[in-house]
């Protein structure tokens, strides 16, 4: 589940991660077999998301820097928004 899955927006209800007991949070070095395969596993579940575009929006405009969010993971992320 995305245990901290919290953007008071109504498309959470829709989102495919709501109940899911992947772990959306990996940590460790981002180039670690352990989390790109955790990673993996959220991105799959996103694939899937019916709203995988409006998470996506909102993750980037917070930002949200932790985690997988639409689709994307941290690192992607933090690319396109510029944090470090
Ligand atoms: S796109 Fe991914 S993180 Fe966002 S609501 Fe859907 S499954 Fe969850």
């Amino acid at each position: 589940m995305h245990t901290e899955f919290s953007p008071p927006n109504e498309w959470r209800d829709d989102a495919a991660c709501k109940d899911s007991d992947i772990d959306f949070f990996p940590t460790g070095p981002y180039d670690s077999p352990e989390r790109r395969q955790s990673e993996m596993e959220a991105l799959t579940v996103c694939a899937s998301c019916p709203v995988r575009r409006e998470c996506r929006a909102w993750a980037m405009g917070a930002p949200e820097i932790y985690g997988v969010w639409g689709g994307l993971t941290e690192q992607e992320r933090r690319a396109v928004v510029g944090v470090g």
